[in-house]
């Protein structure tokens, strides 16, 4: 589970300050898909990033299943993204020159890759719909084609919570559908827990976490949703 308490943060731009968050404090169940909707500017990106250990809150705390990204050092921190949480982006980013399963194990790299994380790879690929694709390079790939690469690539790693900016975003509607099926499958799966920034409330199910973000603060009476009590 997450937990995020009374988190701020404050981005300093020469003599400007931003409050983007300003007392955050939410609760994300173990194996919960959880999306953080809200105008532009919000500060929804700016949770997601202190989620994924990518940045330091200004103020507050966040643990996740009993680690507390507050109190590690940089180099745990970034050991920490590394080892435990998955990164979904809206420009799949995705390396032009490695072939699918070759972006896939790109987690693996850092450490050379063993028999068994290819046939991990493998299954995913084969799992995301992509059997026919391991050798394919992206440019040869359909944009959800690429997407489900990256789907593959963030759960390579069996991730504890897997984050996915936009993920529809750069995507037709019906490609969008079909990359939201697969991830929740993958989800319920895996059991891992997934964290989604979207403009795009359609995707949202009665059992979902929604945090609603609006100017720095949460709307509570958006949290947590019927489906969720008792
Ligand atoms: P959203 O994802 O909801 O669009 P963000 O989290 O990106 O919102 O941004 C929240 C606020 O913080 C905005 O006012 C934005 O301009 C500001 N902001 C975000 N990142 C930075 C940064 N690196 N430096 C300065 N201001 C930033
Ligand atoms: P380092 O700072 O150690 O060079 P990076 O921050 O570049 O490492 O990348 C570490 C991980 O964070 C990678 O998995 C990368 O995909 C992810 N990442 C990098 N930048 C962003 C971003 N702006 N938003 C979300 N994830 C990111």
């Amino acid at each position: 589970m997450i937990d995020v308490l009374d988190v701020t943060k404050t981005y300093r731009r020469g003599e400007q300050q931003v409050d983007a968050l300003r007392g955050v404090t939410c609760h994300i169940p173990r194996g919960s898909c959880a999306f953080i909707v809200g105008p532009s500017g919000s500060g929804k990106s700016t949770l997601l990033y202190l989620l994924g250990a990518l940045d330091r809150p200004g103020g507050g705390s966040i643990r996740i299943e009993g680690s507390d990204l507050t109190a590690m050092s940089e180099p745990e921190l970034n050991a920490y993204r590394r080892d435990h949480i998955g990164f979904i982006f809206q420009s799949f980013n995705l390396i032009n020159n490695l072939t699918a399963i070759e972006n896939v194990l790109i987690p693996f790299l850092p450490r050379g890759i063993t028999p068994e994380q290819r046939e991990r790879a493998e299954r995913l690929l084969g799992e995301v719909g992509l059997g026919d694709r391991t050798h394919h390079r992206p440019r040869q790939l359909s944009g959800g084609e690429q997407q489900r690469v990256a789907i593959a690539r963030a759960l390579i790693k069996d991730p504890v919570l897997v984050l996915a900016d936009e993920p529809t975003g750069e995507l037709d509607s019906k490609t969008g559908d079909e990359i939201y099926r697969i991830l929740r499958r993958l989800q319920a799966e895996q059991s891992t827990t997934l964290v989604v920034v979207t403009h795009d409330r359609r995707f949202i199910r009665p059992d979902d976490i929604v945090l609603e973000i609006q100017d720095g603060l949460l709307r509570t009476d958006a949290q947590p949703q019927p489906g969720h009590l008792a």
